[in-house]
Order: C-alpha cells, then structure tokens, then sequence
C-alpha cells in the first residue's frame, strides 16, 4: 500500500551538463527522491517510474493517456496514491486531462517545480514531499486530480499556472486552493463534488484534431478561418465575458454549422455570460448561433474536454451537455 512517484521530466528534474550551462530534463526519479528531506517519514514505501524526461510542452495526449493506464496498473497493484512529477508548463491541462478520466478514489497528484535543481532554493524537493504526503492521505482521497506546489492542494479542475517564474505560480482564481500541507499534514477544507469519469479509446483522441483560436484586438477572421481548417472542433478564447469583433460572428456562426464551437473566456477566470449582452459578437450573439459556452473553463481546458469528447463520438447536444455538466457555471 505505497505510493508510485511517476515521472516525466520538468524544470524539477533539470540539471545543466556542466555548472552553469542551461538546464535540460536529466535526474532519476531515485535521484529527485534522493533529495527530499523528510521522504522517509512518510511512513509509506514509495516506487519510482521514470515515463518521459522531457520538458512538458513536448508532452502529448497519448503520453498521458500511456501515463494514465500505469498509474491504474499501479492502483490495482495496491498503491493508495500516485504521484505524477512534470513540468509546471502544461501541468494545468494535463492534470485537467487526467481528472476528466481518473476513475479511482485513490489520489492522482501532479507536482513540479519553478526553481531548478542547481539554483539557491530549488522548490522541486518540498513540492515533491507534499505531493507526496497528498498522495498518502485519507482526506485526499476521492477527490480526483490535485495539483500541489508550494504547499498549496488545489482540484486539477481549477488550478492555473498564473506566473513564468514564482514558486507561487499555481492559483485557481475561481475558488483558491483545497487546503494546504502544515508540518506534514493534509489539511483539506473543500471537497468539491466530482463528476462523472469520461472514457475514450487512446487511438480516437490521438486523431481527434481541436485548434483554438485566442481573439486580439482589430483580428483578422481568415486566421481563424485557417486555424479551424481540417479540425474536428474549435475553442475560441474571446474577450471579456465571450465577445469577439463583430466581423467574428459570421464565421464562427458558419463554422459552429460545422463542428463544435466553444466559447471561452481569454481573461484567466470567471465566467462566459448567457445573456447580457446583445452587440453582434457578443455572448448571447454567439450562442444564437451556435457557440457552446465554456462557463470556467479556461481555454485550455475547454480544448482538453473538447477533444476528449469529440475523441467518443459526441455530437454537438452531447457536448453541450457536457459543459454545461463540466463548466461550472450551472448551465
Ligand atoms: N519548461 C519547463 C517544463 O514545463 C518548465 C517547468 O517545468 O516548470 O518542462
């Protein structure tokens, strides 16, 4: 009844070739556990898979899918959690990946680093113990995904990276973390409910294609145009509360006749709008012709759950269902 540490690279596994030269994913896991003051305390035994040492922008879907069918080997193996060490860049949509389809009480928990091994206070070690301790505890248990860095435990649901460098970079600005790791303890004061798990078939996500389209000020639609060109489906982060230049709404109207089109929210929390305002371009616009509303999801993750759900066969109903289930906003 251990845990199994997974690893996959990340600025907490980087090391530089020689001192001072810029890092590259390199350490063990059995060298990143070596590090961790405290890991023997943990009273558990814990096994190290090393998966991918690469920087997590070169992760893939199937990576994870991969990484998922272990760590629910290791599950029904015996371990009582699973510990998942990345990088910090894409961690807010792999963990949001990982939770739409992790089918188990016990804990899965994603950690990293924003300060590498060779700088002066290097944060991979105490994050590395804290998802750790998450991972072990009871209370963490049926919660899904969780993302735990800098002593924070936050629901993979609604966390964000919100910074390039701080140790505090992950926030969930929609609701704050769960709770918080205090002289080895899991403290948990938020339980949110789960939703039911999705499942899909690896090699259909692998084909599945989601672009998404982020709106600028004075944007041009041929971009976009081109951008959804031989997609399954599209994510449009707008502005605002879900508005796009009005010379948007058209084309996306004609594209959302074509594929499902979900409307999100650029600015990084909060909600997209129903119906308060009425301009060309804007929410309600937008959904009169046929936009699907994202609610909190971010961008991101609207294009995670998007090609997840395209992955098993969703029709256009299906997916809004799905949102409206997934959002968060009620709908
Ligand atoms: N570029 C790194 C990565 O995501 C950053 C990090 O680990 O924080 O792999």
């Amino acid at each position: 009844m251990g845990i199994t540490l997974f690893t996959l690279g990340g600025t907490i596994s980087m090391a530089g070739h020689q001192p001072g030269s810029p890092v590259v994913s390199r350490l063990t896991g059995a060298q990143l556990t070596a590090a961790v003051p405290g890991l023997a305390a943990l009273g558990t035994p814990l096994t190290v898979e090393d998966v991918h040492a690469v920087p997590s922008g070169s992760l893939t879907f199937t990576h994870l899918l991969d990484l998922l069918a272990a760590a629910s080997r290791a599950v029904r193996a015996g371990a009582r959690g699973v510990v998942v060490s990345q990088g910090t860049d894409t961690l807010e949509e792999t963990s949001y990946l990982a939770d739409l389809l992790w089918p188990h009480e016990e804990p899965l928990v994603f950690t990293g680093a924003m300060r590498n091994p060779t700088l002066a206070g290097p944060d991979g070690p105490a994050n590395l113990l804290a998802a750790a301790l998450t991972a072990a505890a009871p209370a963490a248990r049926g919660l899904g995904a969780l993302v735990v860095l800098n002593d924070e435990v936050h629901a993979a649901r609604w966390a964000r990276k919100a910074h390039s460098t701080r140790t505090g970079a992950f926030v969930s600005p929609d609701t704050g973390p769960l709770g918080h790791v205090v002289e080895g303890g899991v403290r948990l004061f938020v339980r949110p409910p789960r939703q039911p798990v999705l499942r899909v078939d690896p090699a259909a996500v692998a084909r599945t294609r989601v672009a998404l389209h982020t709106v600028t000020l004075d944007d041009d639609p041929d971009v976009l145009t081109a951008v959804a060109t031989g997609q399954d489906g599209l994510v449009v982060a707008g502005f605002g509360v879900g508005h796009v230049p009005a010379w948007f709404a058209e084309p996306l109207g004609d594209l959302a006749a074509r594929m499902p089109v979900v409307l999100a929210s650029r600015t990084g929390s909060g909600p997209v709008l129903h119906r308060t305002y009425g301009a060309p371009g804007s929410e309600t616009d937008l959904r009169h012709r046929g936009l699907i509303g994202a609610g909190y999801l971010s961008p991101y993750r609207a294009r995670v759950l998007l090609r997840l759900l395209l992955a098993g066969g969703a029709d256009r109903d299906s997916v809004a269902a799905a949102f409206g289930r997934h959002g968060g906003d009620g709908s």
